[in-house]
C-alpha cells in the first residue's frame, strides 16, 4: 500500500487551516455519555410542517434536477420580495440576488470573486470560525479587528485598519459568537465608511430573524442595507427556519458582483439543492415569532443565571452567549471548557473564535430543562467551585 504520500500531494493551504479547537470539543462530546450540549450552533426546533410538506411534494413532483445557476425562479422572486420589503432595495439592472448553497456558499463565492494574493479582508474578532479561513482558502490576508470589550464592530474600529489593499469589510449581526446586534446608527456609519473608501461591505445577516427586543429598532432588525445597496448582503434560510442541513442561503448586491459569483457557482456548487429551494418559497411568509420569543426567554435565563457571576456580552440576537472566564479562575477559555466537560457540559472555548482565549460560547438552542441544568453547573464553575 502507501503509494501515495500526503507530504508530496497535499497543497500548502491545508496546513494553514486549523480545526483543532472545534475538533477537540467534538472529541470530548463523543466520549461523554449524555452530555448537556451547549455547543450546538443550530436551532433545536424542527423545520415548520408546511416546508417539510413542500419538500416532499417537490421531490414527488420530480423537481430533482438542476435549477438555474442563480436559483429556482420562484425562490428568487420570494427572496427578492423579502429583501425589497425589508430593506427597500429594488432589483433592477444594477442590483441582483443569487441563491447559494448555504450562507457559507455565498461567503465563499464572494471571496472567490473578490480576493487575490495581497488583498486584505477585515473581520471582527471574535469571529464566526470560517471568516479567518476565507483568505486562506481563496487568497489574501485576514486582518482582525479587535472588538473587545463590548464586541461592537464599529466604523471607528474598522477605519484605522483600512489600507490600499483592503477589498472586504465583513460584518456579522446578530453576531456569532457574541449575540451582539449592530445599531442602525453603527450600521449606517460602517456603510458610509466602506463606500467612501471604495471597499466592499459584506453583511452576514444569517440570524436576522433572531433579533430580540433590545436589538430591534423601530421594530426592525438594523442593517447597513437600509442605508443603500452598494454592499453585499448575505442571508440564510438554515437558522431562521431550522433547516441548516438543507444548505440554503442568498446573496444580494451589485449585479457586476453577483454575475461573477454566479460564474463561480456554475463551476463549484452548480446550484443549491433543487427540491429544497422549491420547498422554501413559502418560508418568508411563515410567522416564526413564537420561536424568536422562546429564544429571547432563553437568553433571559442565561443572563439571569450567569450575569452576576461573570461578564456576559449584551446578547441581542442569534442564540449564543459569550461569557468571560473570570480572572480569579486563572484559566483559559479552553481550560474552562475542559472543566465544564468534566462536569458533563459542552461549551466552546473562546480561542476557537478569537485570537484571545478568555471567554467561552454557550448556545441556548437547547430545551429549557437541559439549559437550566447546564447553567447551574456553569454558574458553579464560574464561582470557582
Ligand atoms: N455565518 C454565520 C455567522 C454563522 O454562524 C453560520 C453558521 N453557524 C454561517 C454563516 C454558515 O451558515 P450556513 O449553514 O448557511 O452555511
Amino acid at each position: 500500500m502507501a503509494h501515495l504520500s500526503p507530504d508530496r500531494l497535499l497543497g500548502e493551504r491545508v496546513a494553514a487551516v486549523d480545526v483543532s479547537g472545534i475538533r477537540r470539543v467534538f472529541q470530548l462530546g463523543a466520549t461523554m455519555d449524555d452530555p448537556i450540549n451547549l455547543s450546538i450552533g443550530q436551532p433545536d426546533f424542527p423545520v415548520p410542517e408546511p416546508l417539510k410538506a413542500a419538500a416532499v411534494e417537490a421531490i414527488t413532483a420530480d423537481r430533482n434536477g438542476y435549477t438555474l445557476t442563480s436559483g429556482d425562479g420562484d425562490l428568487l422572486q420570494a427572496a427578492k420580495a423579502s429583501v425589497a420589503q425589508d430593506v427597500g432595495w429594488t432589483f433592477d439592472d444594477d442590483t441582483e440576488l443569487l441563491i447559494t448553497s448555504g450562507t457559507s456558499g455565498a461567503l465563499q463565492l464572494a471571496c472567490m470573486a473578490l480576493m487575490s494574493a495581497g488583498d486584505e479582508i477585515i473581520v471582527p474578532d471574535p469571529y464566526f470560525v470560517i471568516y479567518p479561513n476565507l483568505s486562506t482558502m481563496f487568497g489574501g490576508t485576514t486582518v482582525l479587528c479587535d472588538t473587545a470589550p463590548d464586541f461592537r464592530f464599529t466604523a471607528e474600529r474598522v477605519e484605522p485598519l483600512i489600507t490600499d489593499n483592503t477589498r472586504i469589510v465583513l460584518a456579522n449581526s446578530p453576531g456569532n459568537p457574541t449575540g451582539v446586534v449592530m445599531s442602525q446608527h453603527e450600521a449606517n456609519d460602517l456603510y458610509d465608511l466602506c463606500t467612501a473608501k471604495g471597499v466592499l461591505l459584506i453583511s452576514d445577516e444569517i440570524y436576522d430573524l433572531f433579533t430580540f427586543d433590545n436589538g430591534l429598532q423601530d421594530g426592525r432588525f438594523p442593517s447597513p442595507a437600509r442605508r443603500g445597496d452598494e454592499m453585499l448582503m448575505i442571508r440564510g434560510l438554515g437558522k431562521n427556519w431550522g433547516c441548516t442541513g438543507w444548505r440554503l442561503g442568498y446573496a444580494a448586491g451589485p449585479s457586476w458582483l453577483i454575475r461573477e459569483m454566479a460564474k463561480f457557482q456554475q463551476y463549484t456548487f452548480v446550484c443549491a439543492p433543487a427540491p429544497l429551494q422549491a420547498a422554501c418559497v413559502g418560508a418568508f411568509d411563515l410567522d416564526m415569532s413564537p420561536m424568536v420569543e422562546l429564544y429571547q426567554s432563553r437568553r433571559d435565563r442565561v443572563i439571569a443565571a450567569l450575569g452576576d457571576v461573570t461578564e456576559v456580552a449584551d446578547a441581542q440576537g442569534a442564540f449564543y452567549a459569550w461569557a468571560k472566564v473570570p480572572e480569579a479562575l486563572d484559566c483559559t477559555g479552553t481550560e474552562f471548557a475542559e472543566r465544564a466537560a468534566e462536569r458533563n457540559v459542552l461549551v466552546i472555548p473562546g480561542g476557537v473564535f478569537s485570537a484571545r482565549d478568555t471567554h467561552f460560547r454557550l448556545s441556548f438552542a437547547t430545551k429549557d430543562a437541559k439549559l437550566d441544568e447546564g447553567l447551574a453547573i456553569l454558574r458553579d464553575l464560574l464561582q470557582g467551585n
